[in-house]
């Protein structure tokens, strides 16, 4: 039961790690770099946003992204 055309990742270790591997492998400014994951409602997935962190949660995606 999936609608969600996003690349999927099965956990929130997967998708920090994929994340990451973006960023490194990213050598110029691009608008659309991902910036945080967040968890799919609809296909209880993970998926990459290129949204920044608002709030609460910002600190969070930072301390994941160094480590
Ligand atoms: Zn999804």
């Amino acid at each position: 039961m999936t609608d969600c055309t996003k690349i999927k990742y099965p956990n929130r270790p997967a998708a920090i790690q994929a994340m990451k591997a973006i960023v490194a492998a990213t050598t110029t400014e691009r608008p659309k770099i991902p910036r945080s994951i967040y968890p799919c409602s609809r296909c209880m997935a993970w998926h990459l946003t290129s949204q920044e962190p608002k709030g609460k949660g910002a600190r969070r995606w930072n301390a994941a992204l160094r480590s």
